[in-house]
């Protein structure tokens, strides 16, 4: 186009552009996240205890071989790790996806009739899409007398696995860190470190990604204070929340 043409329509654009900036939000404002591809990786599926030959199949994880899942773990009312990630994720897709996010799900039940996917394929999930984030959502079990709050699990630097992705691994923890403490999560502790955050070689989710990816321990689920929060709609609305903000933090 010519010089003049040009300037005129620039011209014509801004002035739209300032118009709508005026009297409404502008698009980008309202959907921040457009054109952004996040993957949710709720962990296990609620089944996988029917199926121990195929969730104790071993698969890659990164230069070794691991289970293709666990069950996961429980409260000690009996609601599974499973439903929780599966209600925390679904919530998180919403609010991703109103934002204008596209969300890809490693899974997309919750069902005592299905298993799977397993590490590899979850670890896999979004590398060819080049998505810009992962966090896999999990709650923890352990049986420490007092053992509570939520931990970050990033992958450490092995090459050539996590080489590529361990930096921007790390800054996606520390957002998602700060988001839930500002929702009044606590860090872990009986994490080493104390710090809510953890840094792992032997996780094939984390070792096959070649996207940022963060596992997420939201809570310790046989500790009867996080139970109750993990359990509840409103706990994990406010999770999911965090998790939002912290990947609006990441990708700004
Ligand atoms: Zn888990």
């Amino acid at each position: 186009m010519s010089g003049l043409v040009g300037m005129v329509l620039s011209l014509l654009l801004s002035v739209g552009g300032l118009e709508t900036g005026a009297s409404a939000p502008s698009s980008t404002t309202a959907r921040p996240l457009a054109g952004r591809v996040v993957v949710i990786d709720p962990g296990h599926q609620l089944g996988n205890h029917h199926y121990p030959r195929q969730i104790n199949r071993p698969v890659p994880a990164g230069g070794f071989d691991k289970p293709c899942n666990t069950t996961g773990t429980a409260t000690n009312g009996g609601y599974p790790e499973a439903t929780f990630a599966w209600k925390v994720a679904e919530r998180l897709r919403t609010r991703l996806e109103r934002l204008g996010a596209r969300v890809v799900m490693t899974r997309t039940t919750n069902r005592q009739d299905r298993w799977g996917p397993c590490i590899d394929e979850r670890g896999r999930r979004g590398n060819k899409q080049r998505a810009d984030a992962k966090i896999s959502v999990h709650g923890d079990g352990s049986y420490t007398a007092g053992a509570h709050g939520f931990h970050v699990i990033a992958p450490t630097d092995r090459r050539p696995w996590t080489h590529d992705i361990y930096r921007s691994s790390k800054r996606l923890a520390l957002d998602t860190r700060r988001e839930l403490r500002a929702r009044g999560f606590s860090v872990a502790n009986y994490i080493a470190g104390g710090d809510g955050l953890d840094f792992r070689s032997d996780l094939g989710t984390l070792n096959l990604s070649n996207i940022p990816t963060v596992m997420l321990e939201a809570g310790n689920m046989r500790n009867a204070g996080d139970a109750r929060r993990m359990t509840r709609a409103s706990g994990q609305r406010a999770y999911a929340t965090a998790l939002t903000r912290a990947v609006r933090r990441f990708l700004d």
